[in-house]
């Protein structure tokens, strides 16, 4: 791996954004601009993180880059959106960290890719109001409805923001980690080619598979576990059959 020919490579990215103004992605015309680039090695094998400043918040959105994916065709994407419950704590309420440390674990064995991680807490609508959904759903509302008892939509998450990341990074193409249709749609809104789709399968642990059922039965939910289940923040669906991913990575043109 010409790692040291990849660090120049991004570190021009800063050099080159530094007076970057566009007239932005989306309904919000937000422009983001890359404003550093560290290695990071991590548990899951050697990165770079990319530093973005955006126009619109003070939100920090990074990308996690492993190998040289600028200037490259169908790299290898996942798009993850903040989840502090489940992603540091460890929360059970979802599967958001399987979600991470899967992409991170598979995009490090494939020879480059990289992971987007946008900080739209709880689906967009912040911790603090994750966590009066969380208490909403404690008493018996499922997610969509606690949301909307709350005031916001079942999905506040805008992909502009992923998709000036991609095209900051001058990546050409991307294949797209996810079992969510829509993630890929709005991508392409944005003007992004997606070339593929990977498929992110998450199989259940013990514990995951034993909250579900409990969930089930106390919220008196239908919930078919011959299907996959719904489970909140990254709507990307559980795949309840473990044998599906050790399988071969697969990509589907369209
Ligand atoms: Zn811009
Ligand atoms: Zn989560």
């Amino acid at each position: 791996m010409s790692d040291s020919s990849d660090d120049a490579a991004l570190s021009d990215l800063v050099a080159r954004d530094r007076e970057h103004e566009c007239d932005g992605f989306g309904r919000g015309k937000v422009c983001v601009r890359i404003v550093g680039v560290a290695r990071l090695p991590t548990r899951f094998g050697m990165f770079r993180i990319v530093g973005f400043w955006n126009n619109r918040d003070g939100k920090e959105h990074v990308a996690m880059i492993h190998g040289d994916v600028g200037g490259r065709e169908r790299v290898p994407t996942r798009v993850h959106s903040e989840c502090l419950t489940g992603d540091v704590m460890g929360s059970l309420r979802c599967d958001c960290r399987d979600q991470l440390e899967q992409g991170l674990k598979k995009l490090s064995s494939l020879e480059f890719g990289m992971l987007l991680y946008l900080r739209q807490e709880g689906r967009g609508i912040g911790l603090l109001n994750k966590i009066r959904a969380y208490a909403l759903q404690d008493r018996g509302l499922d997610t969509v409805e606690a949301n909307l008892a709350l005031g916001f939509r079942d999905d506040e998450r805008d992909y502009a923001i992923a998709a000036h990341m991609i095209h900051s990074l001058e990546v050409k193409s991307i294949e797209l980690l996810t079992n969510n249709p829509d993630k890929v749609a709005q991508l392409r809104e944005h003007g992004i080619e997606v070339a593929g789709r990977i498929p992110h399968f998450i199989p259940p642990n013990a514990i995951n598979q034993a909250y579900l059922q409990t969930k089930a039965s106390r919220s008196g939910h239908l919930m078919s576990f011959e299907t996959p289940p719904h489970l909140p923040e990254q709507s990307d669906e559980a795949v309840m059959d473990a044998s599906a991913a050790a399988g071969p990575l697969e990509t589907q043109g369209g």
